[in-house]
Parts: C-alpha cells; structure tokens; sequence
C-alpha cells in the first residue's frame, strides 16, 4: 500500500499542528535518526524505533485504515498495550480521521463488549499477538505488526458524511471506572489533547535526550501523557509492559536495559521497589525524573524515595482524565519534616484553577477548602452519549456564568497556600459521616503515615449491621519499621485526631491492592474486610 495515499487529515490545511499526530510528529522536534520508542520486554533485548521508522508505520498504518472505506469520525478500538507498533497506531487513527478508543488486551469480554455496545465501533484492532477472537459482526476486526494492517473481517464500508476533519472532532475516547459502575467514556478532541501538551511542555520536564519510561496501560490517559511529553520533546518513550510493572525486578532491568532517565506512573508503582529493591534502584544512575499523577504519593515513600534518587527531579502531576492533567509542580528536595501537604502547584500556562464553595461562589481566601474547578482549553468534549453527566461535570464558568464558557468540575478539594499555589484535600466524595460527624479520609490517611513505622495506609468506612459506618485503616509497614499492633496505632491516631476520626479497625497489610491503573483499591479493601461484629 502506497504511503503516499492522501488521508483525510493530510487535505486539512492550514491548522496542521492542531492534530493529535501532526503536533506529536511534528519533524522540527526530533531528528529522524533519533530513537522515538526503546523497548525491551525481555533480558537482554533491546528494540529501538527511530522518529523516521514510526512515521513510516504511521504512514503504513493509516494508508491501510484509508483504504478499507471506514466513515471519517468512526471509532476504533485500539487493544493494545504501549509498544512501537501500538503509538503508531493511535497516531495512524489521528490521521485517517477516526476516532482511538484505547483498550487493554486484559480487559474482561462483558468490559470491552459494553464499550462496543456505547461506541458502536468500525473497526477492532490488535497487535498480531492479540488474543481476542470473540469481536462479533458487524465490527470489522484487523490486526497490525511491523509489515502493516491486515485484516480479518472488513468493516462495514460508509460514504463519508464528514469532508474536512476539523481540530475540535475527537481524537479518543478513554472510558474510565465511572461511580456508579457504567464506565463513562471522556471524549477528548484534537484541540483539547493539543492545548494540554503544549501546556505540559512549558514546564520543559524532558528534553531530546531523555529516555522517559510508561508505567501506565495504553488504556489510561497517563499513557498519552507520557507518549505526548516524550514525542512532544523530541526524547524517547520506553513502554513497559504492564505485567513487568508489578515486579520490582522486572521493573528495574527494564529501566537499566532502557537507559531511561525519567520513570513516570502513579505512586504505587514504587511501593514494592522502596520496600524490595532500594539497592537496585539507588545504582540506577542514569535515572534524573519521577513524575507522578493519579494520586497522593504517601510522604514516607517519596522521602524514600528522594534519598535513593538525590538527583532526582520529582513531579507531581495533577489532573483527570478529563483534562488529561493540569498541573505540574515539583517536589522540593529534600521534603522538608514540616510539610504535611504536597502542592499542586498551579495550572499549566493558558489554565486556570479556581476553588469553589458550595453556595458556588469563587473562594480568594488562602486556607479554605473549596472544590476545583478548572478553566482550560484543554477539556474534554463530554462523556460519550451521556448527556447528563456531561451536564453534571461541564459546568458554567463560576467567574462568569454569562459568559457561556464551561469549565470542568473535578470533585477534588483543595486550598490555597499563602503564594496562590494549591493543596490537594481529598475527593469530595471522601467526606463521610461516622456517628453523624464528618470525617475527611485524607486526614485519617495523613495521621497514619505520620508514624514512623508505617509507609503507606488507606482509610475506608465500612458498614455497620444495624445501619451506619464504622472507620476503617488499613496500613502498610516500613521495611524494617516497629508499628507496633492497632491498639497502639489507635493510640497515635487519638494524640491529634478527635475520637470519631480514630480508626475503629486497624489492619497491617504487605500491600495495598490496586485498581487496574495502579491506584488503591478502595472497593476490593471494603469487600475483603470482615462484617463487623
Ligand atoms: P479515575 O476516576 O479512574 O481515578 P482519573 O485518573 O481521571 O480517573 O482520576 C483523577 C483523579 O485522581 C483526580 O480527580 C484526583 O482525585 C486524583 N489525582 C490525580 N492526580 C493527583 C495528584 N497528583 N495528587 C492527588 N490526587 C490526584
């Protein structure tokens, strides 16, 4: 197939560089010869990609979805985990004019077949390697590899309705958890993805010679991010395989194999290393960036980890998935002991954040806690056909509701510091009543790593028989470190916290588990703890 072949979002003109695949491959970032992706799933294997050779893929992979006459604007599922073959992909769907609908290979069938029945797709596609053989008609399905597209079954063919692409269709739909269990799916448009680049690439967290490794699932916009910020520097993205991120030792050779010198992923990913490997990771010398996102990175595992990478530059990323993220604000280092809270910082050049109280009125005042709400060019569109909660989460802009400019609502508590910059308090949904008073979890949370024998806990509250909660923790011991039992943990606990905010039940646990985008599993601690008595 001719890479020549024109695709619909090569006849754009003009706004070029407002296109997902025409800003990331953008030839005045990288040199062709540079390496664009660096993998090594096994010891002692090393593949590298160069810009040239992925934008050649690119080329291949969307003169091939091109030709199988699939309407500008469809959607496709993309099964894949982040590998070289997997970018250029997602970067072929950006220039065909279809829409990426990213998925892992271990998504459940009843998972990724409630996604198909919302996004209705084209195509289905996988790397050669793909297991999925359940796709039912009409979805076309197809697979990829270095030598191109080919396809199993055709996708239905359509007259395009749509001539030129324009920079505000969407580029790809992430479904994430959703509350109340219907995975809700965050569509974001070629702008918007942009607009979040270009401010993340202010901050200047990489440059060409970085070698940033992605610890997140394709399936996960922390992926993106990372694909964005090192296509975007013109440095090298060093996927790792989600199964090689679990271990600490895998983990780590494929750092040192990679030569990475960024490692990027939510704080759990950490956990095992601090506790099993410190040696390993403290001889990673090439190792100068951590940016972390997703949420609080417990502060007795990022002390660790600051005294086994000094050189380290530490970044805490903050956002959602439906702005991609909006922050970035570096840690200091060393922590100093007195800090409780870290910053977020404030919003990327072009952003604003602002807090909001519950009358809806802007919060100016450093110290008062307020909901988020977050004014950028870098939003999603809405939740795909889901009106309602797009309704509930696009909001008028609290500054000027006339104006007919929306802005995100996050669900996320924060407040100011006495310098404008912002501290993280919680998700609103975690306030919950115990005995009728109001317990922030976060609070809970921040007292129990406070010990110097624990490194991470959770609080949870958990049902009563007779109706009402009672205040769970759940803590993780320091390699080596004395927490003693609950009784005294409840006693550390009552030293600055009222009696109603002591945890009732206080459990020692190895690890915590996590959801599928490493975060802590709140859901699977409440299910596996006993029914009080
Ligand atoms: P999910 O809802 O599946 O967790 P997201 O990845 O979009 O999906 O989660 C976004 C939420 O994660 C934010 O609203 C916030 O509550 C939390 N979060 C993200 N980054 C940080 C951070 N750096 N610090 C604390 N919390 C964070």
């Amino acid at each position: 197939m001719s890479q020549q072949q024109p695709t619909p979002a090569d006849t754009a003109g003009g706004v070029r560089h407002d296109f997902l695949h025409d800003f990331l491959l953008d030839p005045a970032r990288h040199s062709p010869g540079a390496p664009a992706v660096i993998e090594s799933p096994q010891a002692g294997h090393t593949a590298v990609t160069t810009y040239a050779e992925l934008t050649a893929l690119v080329g291949e992979y969307a003169a091939g979805l091109h030709a199988l006459g699939i309407e500008p604007g469809a959607r496709v599922i993309l099964e894949a985990d982040t590998t070289a073959p997997a970018i250029a992909m997602l970067l072929a769907c950006s220039r065909a004019g279809l829409t990426f609908v990213p998925v892992s290979p271990e998504t459940p069938y009843r998972r990724l077949e409630s996604i198909a029945e919302t996004v209705r797709p084209a195509l289905h596609l996988q790397e050669l390697t793909g297991q999925r053989t359940d796709v039912r008609p009409p979805v076309g399905t197809a697979r990829f590899g270095p030598d191109g597209l080919t396809v199993d079954r055709a996708p239905v063919r359509r007259p395009p309705r749509r001539g030129t692409p324009c920079v505000t269709d969407p580029a790809y739909i992430i479904f994430t958890s959703g509350t109340t269990g219907r995975p809700k799916g965050v569509v974001m448009s070629h702008r918007a993805v942009v607009a979040f680049y270009r401010g993340m690439l202010a901050h200047r967290i990489a440059g060409p010679e970085d070698r940033i490794a992605s610890t997140s699932p394709l399936q996960f916009d922390f992926s993106l991010l990372n694909i964005g910020l090192a296509l975007g520097s013109g440095a090298s993205v060093v996927p790792v395989p989600p199964p090689l991120v679990r271990w600490p030792r895998h983990l780590l050779r494929v750092l040192r194999e990679t030569g990475a010198t960024q490692v990027n992923g939510v704080p759990s990913i950490w956990r095992q290393v601090l506790r099993h490997e410190p040696r390993r990771l403290a001889a990673l010398d090439r190792l100068r960036g951590v940016l972390f996102c997703g949420e609080e990175f417990p502060l007795p595992e990022l002390r660790r980890l600051q005294e086994l990478l000094p050189a380290a530059r530490i970044v805490n990323c903050y956002g959602a998935t439906e702005s991609m993220a909006c922050s970035f604000e570096d840690v200091p280092s060393p922590l100093p002991e007195s800090i409780e809270r870290l910053s977020i910082g404030t919003a990327h050049p072009g952003a604003e954040m602002l807090l909001v109280d519950g009358t809806g009125a802007v919060i100016d005042a450093p110290g008062v806690v307020g909901e988020i709400h977050l004014r950028s060019p870098a939003l999603f569109s809405g939740y795909w056909d889901d009106r309602e909660a797009t309704r509930a989460t696009l909001v008028p802009d609290p500054l000027c509701p006339q104006s007919g400019q929306y802005v995100l609502r996050t669900g996320d508590l924060a407040l100011r510091g006495p310098d404008g910059e912002f501290y993280f308090a919680g998700r609103i949904d975690s306030q919950v009543q115990i005995n009728g008073n109001r317990v922030e979890l976060a609070e809970v949370e921040r007292r129990l790593t406070e010990h110097p024998g624990a490194t991470a806990a959770t609080a949870i509250p958990l049902p009563l028989p007779g109706g009402g909660q009672r205040l769970a923790a759940f803590v993780v011991p320091a390699a080596g470190g004395d927490l003693g039992d609950a009784g005294a943990l409840r006693e550390f606990c009552a030293q600055t916290l009222p009696p109603y905010m002591v945890p009732q039940e206080i459990r020692l646990l190895d690890r915590l588990p996590t959801t599928a985008n490493g975060k802590v599993d709140r859901a699977a601690l409440a299910a596996g703890a006993e029914p009080a008595a």
